[in-house]
């Protein structure tokens, strides 16, 4: 069988996870979940999004972040001009710990391999971490910090096989901490050339572009979308990117 890399052979493998997802009994949070939350998103992103685990909201609606640490998410994207349906978010565990406490280790290991799997299917450029579980995982030994706001290569044994982790705080402590939400959008700002550069190390190595399909010529295939999301990914990451620093004259450098 040829290996083709179409959203919808993303989307689709992407499903398969989630129905996984939803059924597991792995560890000790399928007991006192309502939903499980598998994660959301573009399934052509080149940026992920990972937290830590599903909230109250989440854990009732089935989604990732759409409680009040989501509508700041949601911020963060929008100082961008990025939308949530632009990038995939998803968590470190799939299931809410109760009470919001921390996930323990072997809950956290027990669902590893989720993550894992989405992300070998993603192949993001660009993993942004939210939150000390979630640089736990991409930069191990780090801490929240001193690693907010930079950049650190991913062990592909992540699943990102070629990828650059960024770090943020977890949006939940920038609610609780003005100080923190100031420093965030600071962090934010970076992302962009955080992707530039995640692309430019892809390029160095010779990441392959994708095959176009081997359609045979009686069945044409309609345009792939791909190419169109990352398009406006694309201009409103040159947007961010030129917009809030660049006076008119260096909008050409882009
Ligand atoms: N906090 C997280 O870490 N993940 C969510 O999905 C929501 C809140
Ligand atoms: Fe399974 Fe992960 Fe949920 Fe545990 S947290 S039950 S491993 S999906």
């Amino acid at each position: 069988m040829i290996e083709i890399d179409r959203p919808t052979d993303r989307a689709t493998g992407l499903e398969a996870i989630a129905r996984e997802v939803r059924a597991c009994t792995n560890c000790r949070l399928h007991a006192t979940r309502t939903l499980a939350v598998p994660g959301e998103g573009s399934p052509d992103t080149e940026v992920v999004f990972v937290g830590e685990g599903p909230g109250f909201n989440e854990d009732r609606q089935g989604r990732p972040f759409v409680g009040r640490a989501g509508a700041l998410l949601g911020k963060f994207l929008g100082s961008l001009g990025w939308r949530r349906e632009d990038v995939f978010i998803t968590n470190i565990v799939k299931c809410r710990p109760p009470e919001n406490r921390d996930p323990e280790p072997d809950e956290i290991a027990a669902c590893a391999p989720y993550l894992r799997r989405q992300l070998e299917i993603l192949d993001p450029a660009l993993v942004v971490t939210l939150g000390r579980h979630s640089l736990g995982r991409f930069m191990p030994g780090e801490r929240i910090s001193q690693a907010h706001g930079t950049i650190r290569p991913i062990d592909p044994a992540t699943g990102a096989a070629n990828a650059l982790a960024f770090a943020l705080y977890h949006p939940a402590a920038a609610l609780r901490t003005p100080d923190i939400e100031r420093t965030s959008y600071e962090d934010v700002v970076r992302i962009p050339a955080a992707l530039l550069e995640a692309r430019a190390r892809r390029e160095a190595v010779g990441v392959p572009e994708p095959e176009p399909s081997p359609a045979p010529a009686s069945t044409p295939e309609p345009e792939p979308a791909p190419a169109q999301a990352l398009e406006s990914l694309t201009e409103s990451l040159f947007q961010a990117a030129a917009d809030p620093v660049a006076p008119e004259d260096q909008l050409t450098l882009f």
